[in-house]
């Protein structure tokens, strides 16, 4: 049977998107006995550009949300520190038990298979799951939104009514731009961000290493199946001088610094790259419009070197998913509850990642910055939790 074929007429809540907070959104609201449709323009499993660190606080959201055992079997790597390398090779470790507890470890494990996991338990708990479909256009009934125009693969157009449709579409946020979100039109892109998988690097098991360099920084873990994660991001000035090569930004611009060529240049490239423009960092708006709430980077995209968005994902669907739980779906309740925790959880990190990334793209800026923090764990500690939020201990 087609997946279309499975469609009803309308649902209490669409969600775009099935990346973490798309899926995750999904599977928790189904548990509180909503009727929930997702909607992913990819087929999953798929690739996807990222460094594939999973920061220790994201396990209890995966135990919550029953998929602990195969993300387990998936066979990721426990990671046990993070080590911020300046130009000169030296470098200072942030241990992973400073965010998720004593022994906690990150988990190296690539989106293919984590995406994969979510996206196939949403379907498990009864969430309808159409893949290879596109949210094309809002319905409107007197400016409020009553549901949505789905492309699917074959091009035929579905419209479906929902109570409440969530932009779960990552930093394109492209349904929030359907109703004309300025903050969510395309800006020209300052950073190219590139990623691969390699094999043989010269990285010590359970350590993820970030490289600073001029006009970026990048780094690399082990993920599973013996492969690595190399993720950078680089100046869109650097990325056309050097013509567009992914192979050539790595081994000119990455490779500048003396830790990064030590680790990888001998190693291959095992994966076609991929790559994507980054154009903001930092919050969107919440709600774009009456009965459309954003989740995950659609909401806000926080600086990859925090090594959390991934996290951001997940705590900001659980808080959106409390607040529709909590609000019966009255959009002035709903956006009254979402607005407050949201900002109670994420406005702090967001202020003092917003103020770090001055440093991480002017390498003599994040190099005091590491010999700074290399002179006191204390310090370094303090610094690193500050790039999560102590209010948000619940999520
Ligand atoms: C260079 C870089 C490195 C990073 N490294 C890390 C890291 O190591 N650790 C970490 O925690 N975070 C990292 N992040 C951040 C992390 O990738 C994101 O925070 C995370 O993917 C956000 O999840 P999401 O579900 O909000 O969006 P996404 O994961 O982007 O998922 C959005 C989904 O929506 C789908 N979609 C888009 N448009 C439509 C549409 N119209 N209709 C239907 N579906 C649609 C897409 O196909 C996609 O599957 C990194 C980001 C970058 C750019």
């Amino acid at each position: 049977m087609d997946a279309t074929d499975k469609l009803k007429s309308s649902y209490d809540i669409v969600i775009a998107g099935g990346g973490p907070a798309g899926s995750s959104l999904a599977i928790r609201t189904a548990a509180s006995g909503f009727s929930v449709l997702l909607v992913e323009q990819k087929k999953f499993p798929r690739d996807k550009l990222c460094g594939e660190f999973i920061s220790p606080e994201c396990l209890p959201h995966f135990d919550q949300l029953g998929v602990s055992d195969d993300i387990q079997a998936a066979g990721g790597t426990a990671l046990t520190e993070t080590v911020f390398y300046k130009r000169n090779g030296k470098g200072v470790a942030v241990r992973s038990e400073w965010f998720g507890g004593k022994g906690a470890t990150a988990l190296g494990l690539s989106r293919s298979a984590m995406d994969d996991v979510l996206l196939s338990r949403a379907s498990a708990v009864g969430v309808t799951v159409l893949q290879e479909a596109t949210v094309k256009k809002l319905l409107l009934e007197d400016r409020r939104i009553v549901g949505v125009a789905i492309a699917d693969k074959a091009r035929n157009v579905h419209e479906v009514g929902a109570r409440l449709v969530v932009d779960a579409t990552g930093r394109s946020r492209s349904v929030a731009r359907l109703i004309g979100d300025k903050r969510a039109e395309p800006t020209s892109a300052q950073h190219v961000a590139f990623k691969t998988h390699l094999r043989n690097a010269s990285i010590a098991n359970g350590v993820c290493e970030i490289y600073v360099y001029q006009g970026g920084y990048g780094g690399c873990n082990r993920v599973e199946n013996g492969l690595y994660d190399l993720c950078f991001i680089a100046s869109s000035r650097d990325v056309k001088r050097l013509g567009s090569s992914a192979e050539r930004v790595m081994r000119e611009v990455v490779f500048s610094n003396d830790r990064a060529a030590a680790a990888l240049r001998d190693a291959e490239v095992a994966k076609p790259w991929l790559a994507v423009p980054i154009e903001r960092f930092g919050r969107g708006k919440l709600i774009p419009g009456d009965g459309l709430i954003t989740v995950g980077d659609a909401a806000a995209f926080i600086d990859p070197f925090t090594g959390s968005g991934m996290l951001m994902a997940l705590q900001s669907a659980k808080i959106a998913a409390v607040a529709i739980t909590n609000s019966k779906l009255s959009s002035t309740l709903l956006a009254r509850k979402y607005t407050r925790e949201y900002s109670d959880a994420f406005d702090h990190r967001l202020k003092v990642c917003s103020m770090l990334r001055f440093a991480a793209f002017v390498p003599f800026l994040a190099e005091s910055t590491i010999s700074i923090l290399a002179k006191s764990e204390n310090l370094r500690e303090k610094l690193a939790r500050a790039t999560r939020s102590t209010s948000t201990q619940n999520t």
